[in-house]
């Protein structure tokens, strides 16, 4: 099956965005609802995709730190 493409309305500056669902990726998934992270502009959007592949709840993170664990 090809990739979807879905569109979304940025909430920050309300352009359409057009992105893809990595399905590669959500094959090894193994609890959804799972969370996309999303690169617009200067802020990041968190997109939440259940099992079907469809679009969950979307959250607006202006700054997206990834955090790092690390054992001591
Ligand atoms: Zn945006």
């Amino acid at each position: 099956m090809a990739e979807e493409l879905k569109w979304l309305q940025c909430p920050v500056c309300k352009e359409t965005i057009y992105w893809r669902v990595p399905m590669e990726a959500l094959k090894k998934v193994a609890r959804f609802p799972v969370p996309i992270v999303i690169k617009h502009k200067d802020h990041h959007l968190v997109c939440y995709v259940d099992s079907h592949h469809q679009l969950a709840d979307t959250e607006v993170a202006i700054a997206f730190i990834e955090g790092e664990a690390k054992s001591t």
